[in-house]
C-alpha cells in the first residue's frame, strides 16, 4: 500500500534536482527510486520502465505542470540542448520522446553544487526554505547575478538533495577577486548574455543553421573554415585561437579543459569543428562560446542562427564528381600554388580543388613568388640544394618551409598511415564536455570555507533531516 503523496510547488528557477529532494524531505523517502514510486502513484504510471517514465515527467506532475513547462523552468536542458543536430525541431521537454527526456533530463551543465550564501538566507525568510537556483549551475557562472557576490561550491553534487543551508558548511567560496575580473569580461558577459536567450528559447537551433551562421562569420574575420591536415600549409587563423584570445584563460580551461594550453596553430577539433561539422560532434557550450567570440551581442549571434534556419542552405562542399590528376595539377600550376589565387580563379569549386592537389602533394605555397620560402623551395626541389641550405633560405619561414616538405610529402604520409594505422589525435571525436571542478580547485580559485552566518540556523518549512531520513 502505497503512502498518500505530499506535494510541494517548486520554487522560482529551483533546479529539478532540489526540487526533487525537496519532496524526499517533505515525504520522508530516502531515495530517488522510492519518490519515484509515490509519484508514478498520482498518474498510475509505476509499471512503466524508467525510460519510458522519466524522473523529470513525475516531477512535473508532483508539481502539477505540463512537462515543457516543467522542462523550461527548472531544468538546464534547454541550454544543454539549444543546439542539436538530434531531432532539432523537437520542442524542450515535448512528451513524445520520453526516452531523450529520460537520457538527457538527468545530465547536469558543470561539475559541483553551486549556491549564492545571501540568496540561501533570503530564500529561508521570503520562502520558509532555501533551494538550489538552476540559474547558479550555468557553465560559466562564478557569482550570482542578483547579489554580484562570488557563488560557493559543494564538490559532492548529492548535496543538490540537501537544502542548500544544510550544505553551506561544506561549501568553498570562489576567489572573489577572479570574480570581479570575470564580471568586467565583455567576452565572458556576452557569453552568459547568450545562454540567458538560449535557455528562454522553446527549441533548439539545428547544428547546421549555428554552423552556417557561425562560418559566415568566421569567414569575415578571416579564420580557416574548413578541416585541413596538420601537415597542410594553410595559415589562416584557427577559432580554438580566438577562443583562447578571446576569454580569460583560468575561466576558459574549466569550460573546455585543456584549450588554453594547446599549441597555436594546431587545429582542436571539438572547438574549430564547430565551422565545418553537420552534426553534434560538439556540445552546445563550444558553440555558445564561439557565438561569444564571433559576433558582437547575443541578438547579433542569435538573428544570425534564425536568418540561416530559414535561408536556403547550399551544400557544405561543392563536390565536383571527378577532378583528374592532371586537372589538378594543371590548376595549381595556373594559379602559382597559391590557394588565394586558386579561390579567385574558382570560386565555386576551389576547395575541392585544393583537396586534390593536396592528394598529389602539391600544398598552398603561401608567399608564393617572393620571399625566401620561394627561394628555398626551388633550391630544393630544382637545384638539388641540401635541406640545410634551403633552411637557411627560407629564413625566417622555415616553418612554413617544413609544412611545404610534409605537404609535398603527403602522398607518402597517406601510405604510411596505412601500414602503421596511427590512432586517433585524442582531441578527435565527440567526447561531451562538462566544467571540471577539479580544474578550478587546483588553480587556487576555490578561496576558504563559507562560514556558517546563521550559526547552524536551519530551513523553517521543511524541515532538517538527514539525508537518509527515516520513513515514518
Ligand atoms: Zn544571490
Amino acid at each position: 500500500m502505497i503512502a498518500m503523496v505530499l506535494r510541494l510547488q517548486p520554487l522560482p528557477d529551483e533546479l529539478d534536482r532540489s526540487y526533487l529532494g525537496a519532496l524526499m524531505r517533505v515525504n520522508a523517502l530516502a531515495t530517488e527510486e522510492e519518490v519515484r514510486t509515490h509519484l508514478a502513484t498520482l498518474d498510475d504510471s509505476a509499471a512503466l520502465p524508467w525510460r519510458r517514465n522519466p524522473t523529470l515527467k513525475l516531477l512535473s506532475t508532483a508539481a502539477g505542470m505540463d512537462l515543457a513547462g516543467f522542462v523550461m523552468n527548472h531544468t538546464t536542458l534547454p541550454l544543454r540542448r539549444s543546439i542539436t543536430s538530434y531531432m532539432p525541431d523537437l520542442a524542450h521537454g515535448c512528451d513524445s520522446n520520453l526516452v531523450l527526456i529520460h537520457v538527457s533530463g538527468k545530465r547536469s551543465c558543470r561539475e559541483g553544487a553551486y549556491l549564492c550564501p545571501d540568496c540561501v538566507w533570503e530564500d529561508v525568510d521570503f520562502h520558509g526554505r532555501s533551494y538550489w537556483r538552476r540559474a547558479h549551475q550555468l557553465p560559466g557562472v562564478y557569482w550570482c547575478g542578483k547579489h554580484r557576490a562570488p557563488l560557493a561550491v559543494v564538490k559532492d553534487e548529492r548535496a543538490f538533495l540537501q537544502p542548500p543551508s544544510q550544505a553551506l558548511g561544506q561549501s568553498a567560496r570562489i576567489d572573489g577577486a577572479w570574480v570581479d575580473t570575470l564580471q568586467q569580461h565583455p567576452t565572458v558577459r556576452r557569453f552568459l548574455d547568450l545562454c540567458d536567450t538560449l535557455m528562454d528559447r522553446t527549441h533548439a537551433f539545428p547544428v547546421i543553421a549555428a554552423r552556417d551562421a557561425l562560418r559566415a562569420a568566421a569567414r569575415t574575420h578571416g579564420f580557416r573554415t574548413y578541416a585541413t591536415k596538420a601537415a597542410t600549409a594553410c595559415a589562416d587563423p584557427l577559432l580554438s585561437d580566438a577562443l583562447v584570445d578571446g576569454f580569460p584563460s583560468s575561466w576558459l580551461a574549466q569550460l573546455v579543459p585543456g584549450l588554453p594550453a594547446k599549441a597555436r596553430g594546431r587545429i582542436w577539433h571539438q572547438v574549430d569543428g564547430v565551422l565545418w561539422t553537420a552534426t553534434s560532434a560538439s556540445a552546445a557550450t563550444i558553440y555558445i562560446l564561439a557565438m561569444a567570440v564571433l559576433f558582437d551581442s547575443a541578438d547579433a549571434a542569435i538573428q544570425a542562427i534564425e536568418g540561416a534556419v530559414i535561408a536556403p542552405r547550399q551544400p557544405l562542399r561543392v563536390r565536383s564528381p571527378n577532378i583528374t590528376d592532371d586537372a589538378a595539377r594543371e590548376a595549381y600550376v595556373q594559379t602559382l600554388a597559391s590557394h588565394a589565387r586558386l579561390q579567385r580563379s574558382h570560386p565555386a569549386g576551389w576547395y575541392p580543388l585544393v583537396q586534390a592537389q593536396l592528394k598529389l602533394g602539391l600544398p598552398g605555397l603561401p608567399h608564393a613568388q617572393s620571399g625566401g620560402l620561394w627561394t628555398a623551395v626551388k633550391a630544393f626541389f630544382l637545384e638539388g640544394r641540401s635541406l640545410a641550405d634551403a633552411l637557411a633560405l627560407a629564413a625566417p619561414h622555415q616553418a612554413a618551409f617544413e609544412k611545404v616538405l610534409l605537404g609535398a610529402g603527403s602522398p607518402l604520409a597517406m601510405a604510411l598511415r596505412e601500414i602503421v594505422s596511427t590512432p586517433q589525435e585524442a582531441t578527435r571525436g565527440k567526447p561531451r564536455i562538462r566544467a571540471r571542478l577539479s580544474a578550478l580547485d587546483a588553480t587556487g580559485l576555490i578561496d576558504k570555507p563559507v562560514q556558517n552566518a546563521r550559526g547552524g540556523a536551519e530551513d523553517s518549512r521543511v524541515g532538517r533531516r538527514p539525508l537518509r531520513a527515516q520513513a515514518h
